[in-house]
């Protein structure tokens, strides 16, 4: 589908674009036509123009839904620079009597609101006395408890929606499976045919996932690696603090971000990394929506991140210049352990498509396969198998059947109780005994000893897959008990497989040689 003429004047014309990108034009066409649509399309494709710039061309206000008030000050921002009329009616403006005037006479090109106006009777009052050309949706995923940011505001768009039939709706979303699509399609009253998908894939990111196992040094190295600017996301404002400072004394710039800080330390802090040529920001993930920084050479995840969903968006801030970038994660069983720990706090009826969301990245994180392969299968693609810029593709791993190792360290952690920790487990089963061991009788137990030192390095990377998959989980007191299917690998009815990292010194040889 091809835009009007005009379209495309309004791109040169308003924004100083010689052309759209990717499915911009498709979705913009559409749109002008009056037809109702939801476009996927990955951070940074350029979201925003397509509905700014039939804002610009229709007659009347174009109404944009938008979830959080700092990502709505950014859009008005960049939208005025253009010189489209917009304004915000939140409650953090104080100009609102203004707003309503300019809106009632028609002076608007775009009404940035928040979702909890929706319900506000005299909100839809306030539209049936102005002209509303367009109704945009951002972040459309909130509207479906299957995304992975679902915000019930967002179920109160579709009476408002509903009661101006004529006016057209784009929902936008960055972040969808299939499920979540169809799911925003029918909260919104979008026909299936309405639906838009860009390509997911960035191929000129990177994508490398290694276990943690000294997260400092790791993320040393990186910095040695890559001099442009960087983002690190870690899981916690104190973590986040901490690793900024170890960081620091590497003589490099490195920043903290998160949520905690003073507002005007973080907006410097941010306005430092926008304008910076080597800095590296150490946040959590309130940093990064709405940042416009196209030059960003690698992000890192000190955790797992929420979802592959959230993995994708926080690793697609690297790299929109389309210059080589990575995304390396670093993960340990213990954010496993945690996030399953989580899923129990969950309401119930959303705990079953947690524990999907966290099962695909659990088979993400372990996959001996091409990581882009699983990451745009998972948006609905048909990726080749290998892509050849991901650390699988370039240093294929092995996949090493471990059942037997599993069922002798399931059947000890049976066998002691089910509330010890895995440095306890790993002297029972290589026969050590210490105070605790002897103690304990489990030097007595027909665990004690089977595992041969050939055998026992792979303790911890087997521990670390069980915990990933849930066939082992955490316990109160810091201790592993049987979970998932850990029942069906001790009957051997069920296999364990992992992916074995490539061999430590044919790493250490290649970087020798450069
Ligand atoms: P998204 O919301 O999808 O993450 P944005 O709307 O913020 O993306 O756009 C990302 C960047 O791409 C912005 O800097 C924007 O100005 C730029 N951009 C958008 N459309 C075009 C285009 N047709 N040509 C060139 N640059 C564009
Ligand atoms: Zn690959």
């Amino acid at each position: 589908e091809t835009a009007p003429p005009q379209a495309l004047t309004a791109l040169h014309d308003t924004f100083g674009f010689p052309a759209f990108r990717g499915v911009q034009e498709q979705v913009v066409a559409r749109v002008l036509d009056g037809r109702s649509t939801l476009a996927v399309m990955p951070t940074g494709a350029g979201k925003s123009l397509t509905y700014q710039l039939p804002a610009v061309m229709l007659e009347g206000t174009c109404v944009v839904v938008s979830p959080l008030i700092a990502l709505m000050h950014d859009q008005l921002r960049s939208a005025t620079a253009n010189g489209i009329r917009a304004a915000t009616l939140t409650s953090a403006d104080s100009d609102r009597e203004v707003t309503i005037e300019r809106f009632r006479n028609g002076e608007l090109d775009l009404l940035y609101v928040a979702p909890e106006r929706a319900s506000q009777s005299h909100f839809r009052d306030l539209l049936s006395r102005a002209r509303v050309s367009l109704f945009a949706i951002d972040e459309a995923h909130c509207v479906s408890e299957w995304g992975h940011d679902f915000r019930p505001d967002y179920r109160l768009l579709r009476p408002l929606l509903d009661s101006f039939p004529q006016v057209p709706r784009l929902a936008l979303t960055a972040t969808a499976d299939a499920h979540t699509r169809a799911d925003i399609l029918a909260q919104l009253g979008i026909p299936d045919d309405g639906l838009i998908v860009a390509g997911f894939d960035r191929p000129n990111i990177r994508y490398a996932i290694r276990p943690r196992d000294s997260l400092q040094r790791q993320l040393k190295s990186l910095l040695d690696e890559h001099s442009g600017p960087g983002i690190i996301y870690a899981p916690t404002r104190a973590r986040v603090e901490q690793l900024a400072e170890q960081l620091s004394a590497g003589g490099r710039r490195v920043l903290p971000y998160h949520a905690g800080l003073d507002p005007a330390v973080r907006a410097r802090n941010q306005a430092a990394f926008v304008a910076s040529e080597d800095m590296v920001m150490v946040a959590t993930v309130a940093f990064g929506m709405g940042i416009d920084k196209p030059d960003v050479r690698f992000v890192a995840h000190a955790g797992i991140p929420k979802s592959i969903e959230a993995y994708y968006q926080e690793t697609g801030r690297a790299g929109r210049d389309g210059d080589p970038s990575v995304a390396v994660m670093l993960w340990g069983a213990e954010d496993f352990a945690r996030a399953r720990q989580r899923l129990s706090e969950v309401e119930e009826h959303r705990r079953a498509s947690e524990r999907q969301r966290l099962d695909a990245l659990a088979a993400l994180v372990e996959t001996a396969q091409c990581r882009r392969a699983i990451l745009l299968r998972h948006f609905g693609e048909d990726p080749p198998q290998t892509c050849g810029n991901c650390d699988n593709c370039l240093e294929p791993a092995g996949v090493t059947d471990l059942t037997q190792l599993a069922r002798k360290l399931l059947s000890a952690v049976f066998r002691t109780g089910q509330s010890f920790g895995l440095g306890h487990l790993e002297k029972v089963l290589t026969g050590q005994s210490d105070d605790r061991v002897l103690q304990r009788g489990h030097d007595q137990l027909s665990v004690f000893g089977i595992v041969g030192s050939e055998e026992a390095p792979l303790l911890k990377p087997i521990a670390r897959a069980l915990q990933a998959r849930g066939s082992l989980v955490p316990t109160e007191h810091g201790g592993l008990a049987l979970g998932g299917n850990a029942r069906e690998i001790l009957k051997g009815e069920a296999a364990v497989e992992i992916v074995v990292p490539p061999a430590k010194s044919k790493g250490d040889r290649r970087r020798k040689q450069r």
